[in-house]
């Protein structure tokens, strides 16, 4: 078994991103500059804003931070888009998910400029990206897809099986490996909830990619003998043992799956920091222009 290790190639490629926006600046007289929104307090969401923030800063990106009450307006929060729509001075714009119930999640991600939609969620990306024309694109599949190019895995001719079918994972996912391009060129089987028979899926699977949400759905009798395993899943379990109160799992049972598979991403330390990659390297093609100018 080989470790698709996130540290690694997340750090190999923030340093490349430093030096891209090292060069902005020179050029352009500013930072590429990514702005944030949040909605209300959820602690999960708060930590991811939180680390993007952070990275931003690391890599010598401007970051702003915009936190509402969880009561605010739709409109409201539709009325800021637009002034952050408008302002040239922002290249990337998130809104982090999930929103209060009383939002409609669709509305808001189509308020946002496609130009400026680094999360890749906006319909006009998601076309393109099914046409295989240049967009952003979501960011963890964008990171896994950046994962494998590092490591040189060609996915050609593979049998890929997602499991999850969320438009932030799964579904992109399944786009993303199935285009033609490289890594890509799969055959895709693409499984959810109402899916009959999962396992006898998974086990079919070259690759399998678990975007479920559940901890350790993915078992060793599940995976073939040779697999490539692509964990997405985090799951926060409260814990005594360690500093923050809590400890992270994935949807793959890593000790026993890792015994069979011929590469693997571990959680913590896989897909999330590549994760973060994607976010990245979406922003600096947003302030370059290099997308849609
Ligand atoms: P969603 O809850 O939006 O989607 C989960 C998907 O899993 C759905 O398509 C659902 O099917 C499917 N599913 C649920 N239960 C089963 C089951 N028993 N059998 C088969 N399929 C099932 O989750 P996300 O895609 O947003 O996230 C998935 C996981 O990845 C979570 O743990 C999340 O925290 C993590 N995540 C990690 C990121 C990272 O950076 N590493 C980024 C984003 C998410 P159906 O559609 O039928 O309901």
């Amino acid at each position: 078994m080989k470790l698709l290790d996130g540290k690694l190639v997340s750090a190999k490629i923030k340093e490349d991103i430093r030096q891209e926006a090292a060069a902005f600046l020179a050029s352009a007289g500013r930072k590429p500059h990514l702005v944030a929104i949040l909605v209300g307090n959820d602690g999960a969401s708060e930590t991811y804003v939180a680390s993007k923030m952070r990275n931003c800063e690391l890599v010598g990106f401007e970051s702003t931070n915009i936190h509402y009450d969880a009561d605010i307006s739709e409109s409201s929060l539709i009325d800021k888009i637009r002034e952050l729509n408008a302002d040239p001075t922002v290249d990337g714009l998130i809104v982090q998910l999930p929103l209060p119930k009383h939002i409609d999640p669709e509305r808001v991600t189509a308020a946002i400029d496609h130009r400026k939609d680094v999360d890749g969620f906006h319909p006009v990306n998601l076309g393109r990206m099914q046409r295989n024309l240049p967009c952003f694109i979501p960011a963890t599949p964008y990171g896994i897809m950046l994962m494998l190019e590092y490591y040189g895995i060609d996915t050609a001719g593979m049998h890929a099986v997602v499991v999850g079918r969320s438009n932030i994972v799964g579904s992109p996912m399944s786009i993303l490996l199935a285009r033609n391009a490289t890594p890509g060129n799969c055959t895709v089987t693409l499984t959810h909830s109402r899916t009959r028979n999962i396992k006898e899926e998974v086990l079919r699977a070259d690759i399998v990619v678990a975007a479920i949400g559940k901890k350790h759905f993915i078992t060793a009798d599940m995976v073939k003998e040779g697999a490539i395993i692509i964990d997405v899943g985090i799951n926060r379990e409260r814990s005594a043992e360690t500093k923050s109160g809590y400890k992270l799992y994935g949807d793959v049972d890593f000790g026993a799956v890792s015994q069979k598979a011929s590469w693997i991403t571990p959680v913590p330390g896989g897909v999330g920091l590549m994760t973060i990659v994607g976010l990245l390297k979406n922003t600096l093609e947003a302030a370059k222009g290099s997308i849609y100018n």
